[in-house]
């Protein structure tokens, strides 16, 4: 029998794996799917020889989260691609926000906007650590080292500043607050609302440090690292594995969830206590994404220079058209035109398909459980910023939010952050707990995205979470970052 197991095979799960395997004990992962990932798959679901990222496409905390500093992706053979446009925000009449890896490009590029991007992001790169070190905490432990303190509250201002009806104040044109207005609504909350505007700034702040990157050959590639340096330190991992009842580990010391709350209900039943079950029945599952994957027979014909050598676009116009876009999903409604990220790996990573082809990744946002195929809704709002686009689609395939479930148990009705990020959420989440990992059940713990910090492959759910486990259940009170620099300073020996 295991000293840990681990339910679930996403980058957090296999982040906890690795951690709880380098610190000396046996770990085994089971994995409903037949292929580990999770949310950082990649597949030939259009034609062959086209590789599709079926959930994640662009990672921003890649080479900036804690976890994957230590871990170091480059080191285990993962070839990080950065586009020289980290991401692009088209607006209608051949214009677009381009945010350049380089900071000082994208000022000069936004005009007399320039000037307050600078204000803005300056004080956040220049110290990106400290910015990500509070971004990327559980919440009840923030880095509190004087050094980190002037960036914290730089970065707590902002954000504050960007939910407020003042957000506005420091622009005066339409391209740069609609820029970052692209940003923050990856959160799939109303833009205005203060995690959207902490996301939008982490994410903004990362463009300009290592930018957004793009694996080669896939997002597959990262949680494949994960993978082998588990194997090589005696871990396993069993795919085909639905887990129905947590009473399959009764035996095992510590058993780690890379799972939604709502399958920690299904699998732990009766035996989770009255209060926790209540809790874990408010949370709430917040709006959702319909995937369409493309294969092209040429590149996007982009109207506006420098959007072709964007990784990653944003499509939904200016900041008041965003902000109507989410509105609509948030009271239940298909948003006319919707608010649309599309990636296009072929900038950086020609592997993706065949000799002159490319792939073409979009999502767009829709109410929770939608069963609306969006292929026509994308379709318009990429050929409204790039016309002649539906001239080169090969194929398409579509996943509706209603069937994203099928793939990922975590994804409740087509909700990828598996629970809304609102702000109660994002501190309360799954419950309000000073511990947020620990289950009331003996040596059961949460270490998905419905924990914080919250969704995204940056691993740092699973680094919490395995570190609790090791201090609670193991007596280990080394932190695992130190432990995977060691062994990575070792293996550069
Ligand atoms: C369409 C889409 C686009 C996204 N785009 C980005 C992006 O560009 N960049 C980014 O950083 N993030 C993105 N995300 C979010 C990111 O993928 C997730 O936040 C991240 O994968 C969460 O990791 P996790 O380990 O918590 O869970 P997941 O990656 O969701 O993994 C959970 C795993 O647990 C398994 N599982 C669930 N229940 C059981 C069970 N009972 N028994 C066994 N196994 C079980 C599932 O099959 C799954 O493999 C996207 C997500 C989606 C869906």
């Amino acid at each position: 029998m295991a000293d840990a197991v681990v339910v679930g095979s996403g980058p957090n799960g296999l982040a906890a794996a690795v951690i709880l395997a380098r610190a000396g004990l046996d770990v085994e992962v089971y994995e409903a799917a037949d292929g580990i990932g999770g949310g950082c798959r990649t597949g030939d679901v259009t034609l062959p020889g086209f590789h599709h990222d079926l959930c994640a496409g662009a990672h921003p905390m890649a080479v900036a989260s804690p976890f994957f500093r230590a871990f170091d992706l480059e080191a285990h053979g993962v070839e990080l691609l950065a586009p020289q446009v980290s991401y692009a925000h088209p607006l209608d009449g051949g214009r677009a926000g381009l945010a350049w890896r380089d900071l000082g490009n994208t000022v000069d590029g936004l005009g007399r906007d320039g000037a307050a991007w600078r204000r803005l992001f300056e004080p956040l790169v220049r110290h990106w650590t400290h910015t990500v070190g509070l971004a990327m905490s559980d919440f009840r432990h923030p880095p509190l080292q004087p050094a980190a303190l002037p960036t914290e509250l730089a970065f707590a201002l902002r954000a504050l500043e960007q939910s407020t009806p003042l957000w506005n104040l420091r622009f005066r044109e339409d391209i740069a607050p609609a820029l970052l207005t692209g940003v923050a609504t990856h959160a799939i909350i109303p833009p205005r609302a203060i995690p959207a505007a902490g996301a939008g700034l982490l994410l903004g702040t990362l463009a300009h440090v290592r930018g957004w990157i793009i694996p080669k050959g896939g997002s597959q590639a990262i949680v494949d690292a994960l993978a082998e340096d588990l194997k090589q330190h005696g871990g396993r991992i069993i795919t085909g594995h639905r887990v129905d009842s947590i009473d399959e580990f009764d035996d095992v010391r510590a058993v780690l969830l890379d799972i939604a709350p709502a399958e920690l209900q299904r699998i732990a039943a009766d035996r989770l206590p009255g209060r926790y079950n209540r809790a874990l029945d408010r949370f709430r599952y917040g709006g959702a994404v319909c995937k369409v994957d493309f294969a092209l027979s040429g590149p996007v014909p982009w109207q506006a220079p420098g959007c072709d050598r964007a990784g990653t676009l944003h499509l939904v116009g200016t900041r008041a058209e965003a902000v109507a876009a989410e509105k609509a999903v948030a009271a239940g409604q298909h948003a006319e035109r919707p608010y649309t990220i599309a990636i296009q790996p072929g900038v950086v990573d020609p592997t993706r398909a065949p000799a002159g082809k490319h792939t073409f990744y979009t999502y767009c946002h829709v109410p929770n459980g939608s069963t609306r195929d969006m292929t026509e809704a994308v379709i318009a709002q990429v050929e409204r910023f790039a016309p002649g686009f539906r001239d080169l689609v090969l194929a398409t395939t579509v996943r509706t939010a209603a069937t994203l479930p099928a793939h990922n148990a975590n994804y409740i009705g087509g909700d990828i952050s598996a629970g809304a990020m609102t702000l109660l959420q994002t501190f309360a989440r799954p419950a309000l707990r000073w511990n947020p990992y620990r289950t009331p059940l003996d040596g059961v713990y949460l270490c998905s995205a419905a924990t914080p910090p919250g969704p995204g492959v940056h691993g740092m759910n699973g680094y919490h979470a395995a570190r609790h486990v090791l201090r609670g259940e193991f007596g280990v009170r080394t932190d695992p970052l130190d432990l995977l620099a060691r062994d990575q300073a070792g293996r550069a020996r």
